[in-house]
């Protein structure tokens, strides 16, 4: 699955004339084992845990591009934070956002993707992605 990952951002990356570097390799790497909701600071600070010398910007380019290339998702806090994902192949799930702490809860319904693809279906719209971000209070802040 990782390497096919790998491959999939490899050949983004050289249809875009973009050489492949060391950096790169390392921040997908660090990426694709992290299995939260990173921000680009949080992300950087794996990264630079095996491979000093890159820069916060490199993550955050870098970040970009992974977007860019179907790799990851954006979760848009409300405070205009961003954090980021993997999109593993097949796999969907939503968001609950947390505007008190930030914590962010994963669901999957299936009724909603199917009332998606019917609102969709009956405007003649195809759909090529979609997300869904809930903002709202969590358990713990609501107390
Ligand atoms: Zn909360
Ligand atoms: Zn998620």
């Amino acid at each position: 699955m990782i390497q096919e990952k790998k491959r999939t951002f490899n050949v983004f990356a050289a249809s875009k004339g973009l050489r492949s570097t060391r950096q790169r390799d390392n921040i997908l790497d660090v990426f694709l084992a992290t299995h939260q909701h990173v921000s680009v600071e949080e992300l950087y600070l794996k990264v630079k845990a095996v491979s000093q010398g890159v820069g916060q910007a490199t993550v955050y380019r870098t970040l970009k591009l992974f977007v860019e290339a179907g790799l990851a998702r954006e979760i848009l806090l409300h405070d205009g934070q961003t954090r980021y994902e993997h999109v593993l192949a097949g796999e969907h799930h939503d968001h609950l956002v947390c505007t008190g702490c930030n914590s962010i809860i994963e669901f999957e319904n299936e009724t909603i993707e199917q009332l998606q693809d019917e609102i969709a279906a009956r405007h003649g719209f195809m759909i090529r992605s979609h997300k869904l971000e809930i903002y709202g209070l969590c358990s713990r802040c609501r107390t």
